[in-house]
């Protein structure tokens, strides 16, 4: 998707890794990422394996809170569960002090079975069933980040039935055009999220009237990959009209929720800036006097993990075809959103071989497994690895076993070791669930 916006030159090999410092060529091991040889990880757990850096979680996180501490913003951060759900980043964010933003029953158990307790849990969505909100009631949930006037008034009648009272923030579409694929924008009128400013005023006078629900302000989410600060300031000016209009009406408005979206570099350009980010939350928003809240989900996991896969075999048919052991099923980006993702071998002396174009696919039965086109590589032969970089968010959680593939294993290195975090599925257990009459 971020070919959307990248008008640049494709980065060589050299460039992708200038650009990531967690990665380097080392002359024995080859691409070594957080200080570990990908080939020990391979070797180990073969491939394909996902393989996630907390370092890198760690170093985003505190990038993040530094930028808004800078700006003297207290804005806490619940990590959205949606780009990368396994328990082990989950609870890499518990440790760090995050919360958690959650869009099904699923995630926000995941989120408690990471040790996230619930009331610093929001819930998101546009489509919550009745038993979902009813488990999140009956646990405590912190937040219900709510999207239309059904859901509140549904939210009301299940928790005044359960003896609770919901805390609820409205998720207000400020008609804002992201500037990001169309996949992944929702913050425009005619997207499905949320709910028009025009009918704002009058729901939030509802809400604080409603039993078992408790207003406390509003939310909004423009969309994803954003790597521009100026969506954001719109959105976010509009937000702050809206409190104050909301205050006006004699309304409290003590919480604003600004949602996810940040953008990182998929090719060697900057991701957001994020000093100018927190500037702009600041000037726009600084000075409401209300608990500010942040969903990022890519910003936070996209780079802190690769897809590390090894080469079936280089197929001449016209052009040059380089087969993977990974396909679609894995990282399904490139398939859904056009996504461009970084791609570098992992042995040493092909960093200096000469690099020509190849398509990078899978093996998976569709023209659309194809994570590469024309691309400039080296002559990778069979059994060669690779990374595909930048798979940490909407990667694995998008996974699925199309064509009868396993799952993949995934990897979590920590302070220069790693650690197996799933096991690669059995091919056994593809059909274990499934009844034969
Ligand atoms: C998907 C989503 C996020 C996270 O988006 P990123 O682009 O990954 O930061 C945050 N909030 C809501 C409501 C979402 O749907």
């Amino acid at each position: 998707m971020a070919d959307a916006v990248f008008t640049g030159p494709e980065p060589d090999l050299a460039d992708l890794l200038a650009a990531r410092p967690a990665f380097a060529v080392h002359a024995q091991d080859g691409l070594c990422f957080e200080g570990v040889p990908l080939n020990a990880i391979a070797d180990q757990y073969g491939t394909p394996v996902w393989v996630y850096g907390a370092g890198s979680m760690q170093a985003r996180y505190a990038a993040l809170q530094a930028a808004f501490k800078a700006q003297s913003l207290d804005v806490h951060i619940h990590y959205a569960v949606k780009a990368n759900d396994h328990l082990a980043i989950l609870s890499v964010f518990r440790q760090l002090g995050a919360g958690a933003d959650v869009v099904s029953q699923g995630e926000f158990l995941r989120a408690q079975r990471a040790g996230i307790a619930p009331q610093n849990i929001v819930y998101s969505g546009v489509g919550k069933a009745a038993t979902e909100i009813e488990a999140a009631l009956a646990q405590g949930i912190g937040q219900f980040n709510v999207e239309s006037a059904e859901e509140l008034e549904m939210l009301s009648t299940l928790a005044t039935h359960a003896g609770s009272t919901a805390s609820v923030v409205l998720r207000m579409n400020p008609d804002v055009d992201a500037g990001t694929h169309a996949k992944i924008t929702t913050g425009l009128a005619e997207n499905k999220f949320g709910i028009a400013a025009a009918d704002i005023p009058e729901l939030y006078a509802r809400a604080a009237n409603l039993p078992g629900i408790s207003v406390r302000g509003l939310a909004l989410h423009i969309g994803s990959q954003i790597l521009s600060p100026e969506p954001y300031a719109t959105a976010y000016a509009k937000a702050a009209d809206m409190v104050r209009t909301l205050r006006g009406q004699g309304l409290e408005v003590t919480v604003l929720d600004l949602g996810g979206g940040i953008g990182i570099g998929y090719h060697d350009e900057p991701g957001m800036n994020l000093a100018a980010f927190a500037a702009v939350v600041k000037r726009e928003v600084g000075g409401l006097g209300v608990q500010l809240l942040m969903e990022p989900g890519r910003y936070l996991v996209g780079p802190a993990g690769l897809l590390l896969a090894s080469v079936v075999l280089q197929k001449q048919a016209g052009k040059r075809f380089v087969v993977l052991d990974a396909a679609m099923n894995e990282l399904m980006r490139p398939a859904l959103y056009e996504a461009w993702h970084g791609i570098l071998p992992v042995g040493a002396h092909l960093f200096h071989g000469a690099a020509t174009p190849a398509d990078v696919v899978g093996p998976v039965c569709e023209s659309a497994d194809c994570f590469a086109k024309d691309r400039a590589l080296p002559d990778l032969s069979p059994g060669a690895r690779v990374a595909l970089l930048d798979a940490g968010a909407y990667g694995a959680v998008m996974s699925s076993s199309y064509n009868a593939r396993p799952r993949a294993a995934s990897v979590l290195v920590a302070n220069g070791q790693f650690h197996l975090i799933t096991p690669r599925q059995r091919l056994e257990d593809l059909w274990a669930d499934e009844i034969l009459i």
